[in-house]
């Protein structure tokens, strides 16, 4: 079993150590309720790394007065099966005092790009992850931290970050992993009903509706229409946004002639709000 390490100490114990003989650290960073996905990345890790790290912390910043801080899964006995699986060498579990004690006010301010695609329906989102990732690299100590594509935007925040404040860590990002479907998955997944569940195959279909008929349009906004034109045949689908945007830097596309684009969408079933993408070309 991966050694459980509650507190900032037993984390800087045990990282230490590895960093005195030069072994490299891998960090994942999660909220916990693993699947498939969040092991690809400590799998990854593992091939790179002398050592694999995880972190589970279900991070209250970055959830609004509004979503599902108090219901989002929670299985760490199950989680701790799934790393121990991959050859983990330890996991951080800290406690919110651990991470957020009594007077706790300092914040990560990303800009703008904290402010569009997700960040426009959640305010205030990114700045908790930049956050908190920020602080998990401060006690960590990592050289490399792995993070999946599938959260497109976060993954573009992070690596900003790390290169505006010169943070000394190496971001790797991973490919989505999917259900035999095609759905991404997703802890978020487990709040689908069963019709919600089949309805959701929609969204990867979508994507590659929109990433096959990319050529045959030179205006986003006409691709955009489409692939939501696309999306509403599953009347259960409530859209967020669908957007096309500069795969690097997630900045506004004029033309689809020249460059490199993501479409990127949230859709909401019921009480799950999914998130996707797929470069365009
Ligand atoms: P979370 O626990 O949702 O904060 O996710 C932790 C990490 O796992 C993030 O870097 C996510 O992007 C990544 N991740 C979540 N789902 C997937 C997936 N289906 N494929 C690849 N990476 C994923």
């Amino acid at each position: 079993m991966p050694k459980i390490l509650k507190t900032i100490s037993d984390v800087r114990d045990f990282t230490s150590l590895y960093s005195l003989i030069n072994r490299r650290i891998g960090f994942v960073p999660t909220m916990g309720a693993l699947h498939e996905g969040h092991l690809e990345l400590g799998k990854k890790a593992r091939n790179e790394c002398d050592c694999l790290i995880y972190s589970i912390f279900v991070n209250p910043i970055q959830f609004g007065p509004k979503e599902d801080l108090d219901k989002y899964p929670r299985d760490i006995k199950d989680d701790l099966e799934k790393l121990d699986s991959i050859g983990t060498d330890a996991v951080f579990i800290p406690d919110n005092s651990a991470m957020y004690p009594n007077g706790f006010n300092s914040f990560v301010d990303i800009g703008e790009i904290g402010n569009i695609l997700c960040g426009k329906s959640r305010p205030g989102h990114f700045r908790g992850v930049a956050t908190v990732v920020t602080k998990l690299f401060n006690i960590v100590c990592c050289d490399q931290a792995y993070f999946g594509k599938k959260d497109y935007q976060q993954y573009i925040i992070i690596k900003k970050m790390v290169r505006d404040l010169n943070i000394p860590v190496e971001i790797i990002g991973a490919d989505t992993v999917r259900e035999k479907d095609g759905l991404a998955m997703s802890s978020r997944n487990a709040y689908l009903s069963k019709e919600e569940r089949i309805s959701a195959t929609v969204l990867y279909k979508a994507l590659n509706y929109a990433k096959d008929n990319f050529l045959n349009f030179e205006s986003k906004d006409g691709l955009i229409s489409k692939t939501i034109e696309f999306i509403k045949r599953e009347k259960s689908a409530n859209i967020d946004y669908v957007e096309i945007r500069n795969t690097a830097d997630l900045s506004d596309v004029q033309s689809l002639k020249k460059g490199k684009f993501v479409l990127l969408l949230a859709v909401r079933f019921g009480n799950a709000r999914l998130i996707d993408n797929i470069a365009l070309n």
